[in-house]
């Protein structure tokens, strides 16, 4: 099958990325399904295993790409949540539905977590065998969902929708800060705090992104490279800060998201493109009441949830650009650039 594949880890951007033919995914077994995939969608996440992940075990090739939607191809024993010819999403959080986590519904916190293009091969290929959990019917729409829009949805909505709703517990009439508004997550993040009911405050570097997100609803929007945010949003909230901060950035912005949250606010962090390492004065931490929450990914009922809101009508992704699997490692480097508003796709079989 022809596939997007890493040669190794580590090198410079477009080094390691090769397009070329590999071994088919294999013959789905039982509770397995293989799927012949139409587009794939990046993620910050694609970049973190193209530099290479600390205690990462990758085999060479490795198919990339954790996001993709395509066609059911054929199915293992005893699948009958869907058939072949069936158009499907990808849930890229492959769970073993036996551990305590997942027996208690909290298949993103199972001890044997793995994901599509990170700890197994991903989506940028004509076939990916998953089990059937991770498959949902592409729900119908007018207009029809694209493909691309399909491989862009299930990551960052996933993610942002644990981070907001199960998380966070955002609630109409409070105030969320969203950094870096264009990236999937926080764009997610965004239209979920609006569809709550939330004052959204969204934050960017590019003027032409701001205008974008306050389009989508944002009530207030800071250039954080011309602003400084923490007395922006002080001046803004009363002096009191916002209630909930959606955090996705790290080092870069820690120290400000701190700043920004009121007495007995919730942080609620789901990555750190800008880096791990950040410092925190636990004197802040207790004498404010903060609440600090990691998140990641979610669960099937989440996941459930949002497909339900997508078939709705609501939170249909927004596609930054398409690009044809020949040119991978263009859409690639347009990601690193943090050029993108919205999803950047790859077409695996126009
Ligand atoms: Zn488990």
């Amino acid at each position: 099958m022809r596939a997007c594949v890493l040669t190794g880890t580590g090198g410079k951007l477009a080094g390691n990325l090769l397009i070329t033919d590999v071994a088919d995914a294999p013959v789905p077994q039982a509770g397995e399904v293989r799927v012949a995939i139409r587009a794939a969608a990046l993620n910050h996440l694609d970049l973190f295993v193209m530099e290479g992940m600390p205690g990462s075990a990758l085999r060479f090739p490795h198919v990339v790409g954790a996001d993709g939607a395509g066609v059911v191809e054929s199915v293992g024993a005893g699948v009958t949540a869907v058939r072949p010819g069936d158009r499907v999403l990808l849930n890229p959080g492959i769970s073993d539905y036996t551990c305590e986590f997942c027996l208690a519904g909290e298949h993103s916190l199972c001890v044997t977590y793995r994901l599509l293009g990170e700890h197994r091969p991903g989506t940028m290929a004509e076939l990916v065998t998953l089990p059937v959990h991770n498959v949902a019917r592409v729900p119908v729409l007018t207009p029809e969902l694209t493909w691309a829009e399909a491989a862009a949805f299930s990551l960052v909505t996933l993610t942002a929708w644990r981070m907001v709703v199960t998380r966070a517990q955002l609630k109409a009439g409070e105030t969320v800060l969203v950094w870096g508004i264009g990236g999937g997550v926080s764009l997610t993040a965004l239209r979920i705090a609006k569809l709550l009911g939330a004052r959204v405050i969204a934050t960017s570097r590019d003027d032409a992104k701001l205008a974008e997100a306050r389009r989508l609803g944002a009530d207030v929007t800071l250039n954080h490279r011309t602003q400084k945010v923490s007395q922006e949003v002080r001046a803004l909230t009363q002096k009191r800060g916002v209630e909930v901060v959606v955090e996705n950035v790290g080092e870069a912005t820690w120290d400000e998201s701190l700043r920004c949250l009121k007495r007995g606010g919730r942080l609620v962090t789901c990555g750190a493109t800008s880096g791990p390492e950040v410092r925190l004065d636990l004197r802040r931490v207790f004498w404010h009441h903060f609440t600090i929450m990691g998140s990641t990914m979610g669960n099937a009922r989440e996941y459930a949830e949002i497909v339900r809101r997508l078939g709705e009508g609501q939170l249909r992704p927004i596609v930054d650009r398409v690009y044809p699997l020949a040119e991978a490692g263009v859409a690639y480097e347009r990601l690193a650039k943090g050029e993108q508003f919205g999803k950047v796709v790859v077409e695996v079989c126009p």
